[in-house]
């Protein structure tokens, strides 16, 4: 390709909206264009980028075994709702009408039309295990799309499911497609890392996330850096340390905290430390309200409760609810409540904490929960921070920030019963089949892959995805010599099949280098009279900052090197 022949623009600034580095490059390189809001549209050199990612995730896809499909994106109300998520997905996922006011969906995940296919094509033990796939466009009313590719509004997913015959063959199939995605990280040069994670909305029982680590990323990670243990934020576990409250200092005992609401206040107020004074907070459970109690400086983390509540429905309470189950918000505890009532592993003992008075302006103190409340369990319940003990080897967590660019789930049979799909055993006996989803945020991997790879001048893209993998700048177009050996080796270079991108335009040698470094293609070779003078082309990868010159003979042997 020439650049006086292509579609592309660079640009010396980065338009407003743009937060993060990636966002910029994509847009100031010439690969990404807005449309509206979380839309973009990929200009020549962004679909090529893409292109190659693409077809990265599905050599691995068929290396691993799964088979490709294509489902249209415009999906019937029905099948959703057969599933139950008609009504959970809420207003993520966008609704439409027909002209005979039948309903649809713009398919945010694709869950329900692959389990219907399995139930109606797959139907004895001989068909198992069946992994199936697709490239295909994935809408999402995204609460804050932004990022550029990060979080649109569409955007392109690679999803996969596995139906099995049973847990075991279940397990086997993850196995294969946490491995293909380890392959297609690697191969796309992304230093992603597998994480362990909540299920979310998907359901089912077990799930890895693929991290990319970034300051920009909306999930935090924790991990051990002694024994290498690594989960989301939402789902990471603790050893849980007690606290030292755990000696009685007499009965409890009501004082005045006027004004005094949040545990700091109160901590202040009374002069004892934080995590002596409990946080109590009313939640409904399935829209029951229950009583939760943490050390005054940790959160709740929801996901925990709804565990501990096998699987139910957590919200948040009003404030006239919290009135009527306990008393004012600010000064609610649980003593003398009639509620059900459980609290973080870390108060298991506590004998001498403050609570809230269930009355304006009061809280009690020297309380002890044994004594003094009615707690049906101590769990886990709250959301791991930096410096809480590692829950395999006991040291130090620390926490980093991350985006996620794919997800691996075990099913289990949710949506396998939802359908009916079943298939024969050997003994022609029903059963129920067992399935995993897989997805890879491809659109979100190419801009990780910039946020991940790039430098003050701009992009630096691995050569396996590439737009092209070298550009070739010819400085004086007005000479014969030098246009001709340029010409030769671009010819050359592709018939090796090396993508080529020659910048032929009539501008200085520096708006040149700038761009060629913007668009970060992996190899520069710059053609000029001072080059072929010093005895041939100018090489540089572009991670490098000098150029070795190299003659045109041996010019296509020293890129090849380059590129491997
Ligand atoms: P997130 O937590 O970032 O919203 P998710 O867990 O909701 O993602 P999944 O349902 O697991 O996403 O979808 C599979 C993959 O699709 C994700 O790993 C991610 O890479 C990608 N993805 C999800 N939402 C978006 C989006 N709005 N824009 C671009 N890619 C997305
Ligand atoms: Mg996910």
């Amino acid at each position: 390709m020439r650049w006086s022949q292509a579609l592309l623009n660079t640009l010396r600034d980065a338009p407003q909206d743009a937060e993060i580095v990636s966002h910029k490059l994509m847009i100031r390189a010439g690969l990404l264009r807005k449309l509206g809001g979380g839309l973009y549209t990929y200009m020549p050199l962004g679909i090529r980028a893409l292109r190659k990612v693409e077809a990265i995730v599905r050599e691995e896809m068929e290396r691993a075994g799964a088979q490709e499909t294509l489902f249209p994106i415009l999906q019937p109300a029905e099948l959703w709702k057969q599933s139950g998520r008609w009504e959970t997905m809420g207003p993520g996922m966008f609704r439409l009408k027909d002209r005979k006011e039948a309903m649809y969906v713009l398919a945010p995940t694709a869950e329900e039309a692959f389990t219907a296919l399995a139930k109606n094509e797959i139907s004895s033990y001989r068909q198992l295990p069946c992994i199936i796939y697709q490239m295909q466009d994935k809408f999402r009313d995204e609460i804050r799309p932004r990022f550029g590719l990060i979080r649109g509004k569409e955007f392109l997913m690679k999803d996969a499911y596995s139906f099995d015959a049973d847990e075991a063959g279940a397990d086997v199939s993850y196995k294969k497609m946490y491995d293909a995605y380890v392959r297609i990280f690697k191969r796309v040069g992304l230093d992603a890392k597998p994480v362990e994670a909540d299920t979310g909305d998907i359901g089912g029982n077990f799930s890895h996330e693929f991290m990319v680590f970034a300051s920009s990323g909306e999930d935090g990670i924790l991990s051990c850096d002694t024994c290498g243990y690594a989960a989301n934020q939402e789902r990471a576990e603790r050893i849980v340390q007690p606290l030292p409250y755990t000696t009685e200092a007499g009965a409890a005992e009501e004082v005045a905290t006027p004004g005094q609401h949040a545990c700091e206040e109160v901590a202040k107020f009374l002069g004892k430390p934080i995590d002596q004074i409990v946080k109590s907070l009313v939640v409904l459970a399935n829209g029951k309200p229950v009583m939760v109690l943490v050390p005054g400086d940790r959160e709740l983390n929801p996901l925990k409760l709804r565990r501990l509540l096998g699987g139910a429905k957590i919200e948040e309470a009003d404030e006239a609810t919290v009135l009527q189950a306990a008393g004012p918000c600010g000064s609610i505890g649980p003593v003398g409540l009639d509620l059900p009532v459980y609290a973080d592993a870390a108060l298991k003992g506590a004998a001498d904490v403050v609570v809230g008075a269930n009355k304006e302006g009061f809280h009690l103190q020297h309380v002890s929960l044994e004594r003094d409340a009615k707690v049906l369990a101590y769990e886990d319940l709250v959301t791991v921070v930096e410096g809480d003990a590692c829950p395999k080897c006991g040291k130090p967590l620390v926490i980093r920030r991350g985006t996620e660019v794919g997800q691996c789930f075990k099913l289990g049979t949710k949506y396998s019963e939802a359908f009916g799909a079943s298939y024969l055993d050997e003994t022609g006996a029903p059963r129920i089949m067992t399935m995993g989803c897989y997805g890879i945020g491809v659109s979100r991997t190419l801009q990780a892959i910039v946020e991940q790879s790039n430098d003050e001048n701009g992009i630096i893209w691995p050569a396996s995805v590439a737009p092209y993998q070298v550009t070739l700048l010819v400085l004086d177009t007005d000479n014969p010599e030098v246009v001709e050996k340029a010409e030769a080796l671009a010819k050359a270079l592709e018939a090796k099949g090396v993508d080529v991108f020659i910048d032929d335009r009539a501008e200085r040698p520096g708006v040149k280098f700038k761009d060629a470094d913007l668009i970060g293609f992996p190899v520069r070779v710059v053609a000029g009279t001072k080059g072929f003078a010093k005895g041939g082309f100018e090489v540089r990868r572009r991670t490098e900052k000098d150029s070795a010159i190299i003659a045109p003979e041996a010019a296509v042997d020293a890129i090849l090197s380059l590129l491997a």
